[in-house]
């Protein structure tokens, strides 16, 4: 702190007179480039790095856009790591800077409702859009879990859906399709689709990393089958319906779920309902997600004696950060623990 009479090392004194006039002007300089940056950027033109700018709602989907895009594209991720899709929207500022993307990639099945009013404010010109579930049939929520005692250990992969679960953030079934590693590969080559119709030049790009990724989650998918092949159980109680489609894929049974839709408290029956379950089935451990509040999670875990692990549907955290293979080898290992 100056005037306090201690010394500051040399490099932070201030240099003679003829050496600040230059470094100023080069401060300037460099405020005055920084400044037309951000112009060109706000302005909408290119990013100054001549990418293909991709949005892109969730962690999970960036990461397919940068596997597939690589040094191509330059990926903004509208939910930021950390927050519940279903709970969260971006702020008008987020919004207004994805309005500037060529491509635009959401997942659809009603996770991101906001995303219609965004292609609506920035209408279909030159924008190539990504609905993820587009075309895919979408297993209802309900479909793999089920609450009720009376519901047997087996039998539930093949039940038609059953929409009593259903929230409005749900509507249109359940949208978690990205966690299952064949569905992915559909994803990828979507994706690949769009980066090719906007940016033709590089087709051949898109196309051999397209098809580097999905052999990547071809390998996962196979990894996978092999180790749930050695678990002993099959059965696990959710946080709330994101492994549906996993463990459609891979023989698992949901027996249940915390929070039937994210944010929404379980009654005291529910959970009473769910302790039991847990017991009847022998479920040795409960599903907490770092997006939402562990809180009833312990409490369920306390009361039927068992452990809390973590499942994380959406990644940008560590130590797997924002690679969706690690957040699935992450995962596998938490389910290996709790089905072994
Ligand atoms: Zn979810």
């Amino acid at each position: 702190m100056p005037g306090h009479g201690v010394k500051q090392p040399s490099c932070l004194r201030p240099r003679p007179k003829t050496g600040f006039r230059l470094r100023g002007f080069i401060l300037y300089a460099c405020l005055v480039g920084l400044g037309l940056a951000l112009l060109i950027g706000l302005a909408g033109a290119a990013p100054p790095s001549g990418k293909l700018l991709v949005a892109a709602t969730i962690v999970p989907l960036g990461d397919f856009c940068h596997q597939i895009g690589r040094d191509l594209v330059q990926v903004q991720v509208l939910i930021p790591p950390g927050a519940s899709p279903h709970l969260f929207e971006p702020a008008p500022s987020v919004m207004a800077r994805a309005s500037q993307a060529r491509v635009f990639v959401y997942i659809g099945a009603g996770l991101e409702p906001w995303a219609a009013r965004l292609l609506r404010s920035r209408g279909s010109k030159n924008l190539v859009v990504v609905e993820a579930a587009q075309g895919m049939p979408l297993l209802g929520l309900g479909q793999q879990h089920h609450h009720h005692e009376a519901a047997g250990a087996q039998g539930h992969t093949g039940k038609p859906p059953d929409k009593a679960g259903a929230h409005e953030t749900h509507l249109a079934g359940n949208p978690h399709i990205w966690l299952d590693p064949v569905l992915a590969q559909e994803i990828a080559g979507k994706i690949a689709q769009a980066l090719i119709q906007a940016d033709p030049g590089h087709r051949a790009q898109y196309e051999a990393n397209c098809q580097d990724f999905q052999a990547k989650l071809a390998a996962l998918d196979r990894e996978i089958k092999q180790q749930a092949q050695t678990w002993r159980l099959r059965d696990y109680v959710s946080f709330h319906p994101s492994f549906s489609y996993f463990a459609r894929r891979y023989n698992l049974h949901e027996v249940g779920t915390i929070e039937a839709a994210p944010g929404r408290e379980p009654t005291p029956r529910h959970l009473k309902n769910l302790v039991a379950a847990i017991r009847r089935y022998g479920i040795k451990v409960v599903f907490a997600e770092p997006q939402l509040n562990p809180r009833v999670a312990e409490v369920i875990a306390q009361e039927a004696g068992v452990k809390v692990l973590r499942l994380d549907p959406m990644g940008g955290a560590p130590p797997y950060g924002s690679d969706y293979l690690q957040m699935m080898r992450y995962n596998l290992a938490a389910l290996d623990e709790a089905l072994r």
